[in-house]
Formats: C-alpha cells, structure tokens, sequence
C-alpha cells in the first residue's frame, strides 16, 4: 500500500473510516465533538445547527460521548430553564489525556495535554544526550513518562497515547528513527524500546512544532514553512492545513540545502550545507563560544550585552537561512515562513539579515517572516496534541480500549 503525500496527522494516529453505516456514525461523533471543543457551552440544539443534523440524532450521539466521558453537561443553560435540550455541554477535562515527549540533544520532556488542551502534568530531565546509546536515554525518559503519567491518573486523566518528538529522520512506520545525526543514532526502532502501554507516534520535531503553530498558533495559517532548530535545522512544510511529508516521510531537510556549494564538509556527505552555517554548532563556532547547557540562552545573552562578534555570526546566519529559503519560497509560494524552536528566541538578531537576504532574491514573491509564540515549547505541546487530536477525530477509540 502506498502511502499518501500528505496527511493531517503525523503518523499512526487517526484513521481513515470506512463509507458505511458504522463509519458514519464515527464520523458525526468526531463531528459533534469537534464543534463543542471548538465553541465550548454550546447546547445540543445549538450543536445540532452548527453542525447540520437533527437535534434527535445530535442528542443521541451527545449520550454516548458523555458515556464514554468525553463530554459533560454544565447544567442549564439560562437560570430557570431545566432539562436537557438547553443543558450546555463542554468536553470533558478528565478521561483521554495526550502524552508528548521531546528527545533533545540537551534535554528530554514529557507533559501531558488533556481534552481541553491544558497541559495537566510536566517533567523534564536535562543532560546531554547525544552519543549515549538509544536504550539509555529511552529508560530515562520512560521514566518521565511514567511520572507525568501517574500525576494525570491523580487527575483522573488516562493516557490515550504517547507521541514522541525527534530531531532526525523518521520512517512513514511511524516509530523508527532512520537517522538523527545529532544523537548519533542510526535505524532505532523507538517502539522496541519504549513501555508497548500506549499507541506510540514518533515524529520529527519540525512536524509536531508545525502541527502545533496550525493548532495554536496565532493565525489560522493554511500554507506555511515552519522553520525551527537545535543543533540542527528542519523545516515542516504545511500545505492547505496538512503536513507534506514526500515519498519517504523525509521533506523538510532545510538543513542539507546547499547555501555554498564549495563550502565545508557536512556530515550528510555535502557541502556548504545551510546547517554549516546557521546551525547551533557553527554559530557557536563563529560567535567564538564554547558550547555549554543552553547555548541559545548563551548567544541570547550575549547578543544583548551587546557582543559585536555574536551579533555579526548571527548576522551571517540570518543571510544564510534567507539563501536557503529563497528556493523553498520560490518553490511553494507559502503565505509565510514562521521561525520556531531555537530560532524564535534567536530571531531579534536572524530576522533583519534573513528579511533583507529573501526580499533581495524574491521581489516578486514577498512572503512574510513570524515568529512562533510556542517557541522552543512548539514540538513537545504539537506532539501532546496530536494525540488529543487523533481522540478528536475517532472519539470511538476510547469505547474500544481494553
Ligand atoms: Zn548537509
């Protein structure tokens, strides 16, 4: 079976339903759900007419969401008036809770999202990652999850999945890393190493953090390039709403653009790659630091104490990041490029390079750089999410755990 293109989700959550009666029946449930998650206090009249079906059969499938614990009722809507048909509904902040999880190269986190889309529990382990073996760095954050899990329970919340974000490739399965340069990990079938508890997602972090400014970002943007960073640079590609993914899971490698094509070595076997220029290692270098804990916070502070020689490497890495872009935005005309990750905290200093670089070499194409308001918070809150979402979209998974 070929895989599509794109897809809405990342990898492994949701499904297709079928076109018959049961499908249906799915499909109103995910419809009723969405429209009270989207407008909370809404009554099942008021739902019945947003969403176009008889008030009978609304009410009908509000029943069983309340059974399954996803909806409830808030009592009356207007003081006086009793009974159910102006009783308004809001989702639930118990039952499925979306557990996300971030591998950094410095850090690993976990938190947990509810229905409501709070973050309802939280833990982070910081300490390098890279270069220890996968099975190491898995224990430690199963034992995050396991933590952030236990404090939902207290909560009444149970997980409904665990979605773990990656700074490297992963294959369309869905669970294996192909290749994180960064971790110096190599074909690490993440679902072999973590607790088989909950339906995993693995992705990577570029994806969950562009799911994330779809969701909750500032605009409800349809066609954009979320750009983001650590050590290395991804971008994620949304187009009408959805991730593209290409062929086999890979687009996104903003990092391995070429920016000079006779520049230095990269680890990827190229040359002059963007990432030889405008990522965390090669500004570090350029800026004359030592790589510590926290070089974004480094650079950061260094930049505002005024720091001519940080200011000037992150100059140069702003009119890299604009050569790089110059091709994806004459390639896909986005309707904007938002920095995320790393980036977002960086982009007082990036952006007048990148602007004045990608306006020199797209005059007719003029596309507007943001910033993300989630910053480097975008890839943990859009993987957590994506799990709330998959719940969302087939609200009858929860009638069919075990
Ligand atoms: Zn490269």
């Amino acid at each position: 079976m070929t895989a599509p293109l794109h897809d809405a989700r990342p990898p492994g959550t949701g499904r297709v339903l079928p076109d018959t009666q049961q499908g249906m029946r799915r499909r109103n449930l995910a419809r009723v759900l969405h429209a009270v998650s989207a407008e909370g206090g809404l009554s099942r009249a008021a739902v019945a007419t947003r969403i176009g079906l008889t008030r009978a059969a609304v009410s009908t499938l509000v029943d069983e969401l309340i059974r399954w614990g996803l909806l409830e009722e808030l009592g009356p809507e207007r003081p006086g008036r009793v009974g159910r048909p102006g009783s308004a509904l809001a989702v639930s902040g118990r039952g499925p809770a979306g557990i996300g999880a971030e591998i950094g190269v410095d850090h690993l986190a976990v938190c947990a999202v509810d229905l409501r889309g709070e973050v309802r529990a939280r833990a982070v382990r910081r300490g390098a990652n890279r270069g220890r073996a996968p099975q190491a760095v898995l224990e430690d954050l199963t034992a995050l999850v396991r933590r952030v899990v236990a404090e939902s329970e207290r909560a009444d919340l149970w997980p409904a999945g665990l979605a773990v974000a990656v700074p490297g490739l992963v294959a369309r399965d869905g669970r294996t890393v192909v290749r994180a340069p960064n971790l110096d990990w190599h074909d690490t079938d993440l679902g072999a190493l973590l607790p088989g508890d909950w339906p995993l997602t693995v992705d990577n972090e570029a994806n969950f953090g562009a799911v994330a400014e779809l969701w909750l970002g500032a605009g409800a943007l349809g066609d954009f390039l979320h750009v983001s960073a650590e050590i290395g640079i991804g971008a994620a590609v949304v187009v009408d709403g959805r991730l593209l993914r290409g062929t086999r899971g890979y687009a996104g490698e903003l990092g391995h653009v070429p920016v000079w094509p006779d520049g230095p070595a990269c680890p990827c076997g190229g040359r002059g790659c963007l990432e030889q220029y405008a990522g965390e290692e090669a500004v570090l270098r350029a800026a004359g630091l030592e790589r510590r804990e926290d070089p974004v916070g480094l650079l950061t502070e260094r930049a505002e104490a005024g720091d001519e020689r940080v200011r000037g490497a992150l100059r140069d890495a702003g009119t890299a990041l604009g050569i790089a872009l110059t091709g994806a935005v004459n390639l896909l005309d986005p309707e904007t490029v938002v920095l995320g990750g790393a980036l977002a905290g960086l982009a007082p200093w990036l952006l007048p390079a990148l602007e004045s670089e990608l306006a020199a070499r797209t005059a007719d194409t003029a596309c507007p750089v943001t910033v993300s308001r989630l910053g480097s918070q975008g890839p943990l809150l859009g993987a957590a999410r994506s799990v709330i979402r998959a719940v969302l979209d087939d609200p009858a998974v929860v009638a069919e755990r075990p």
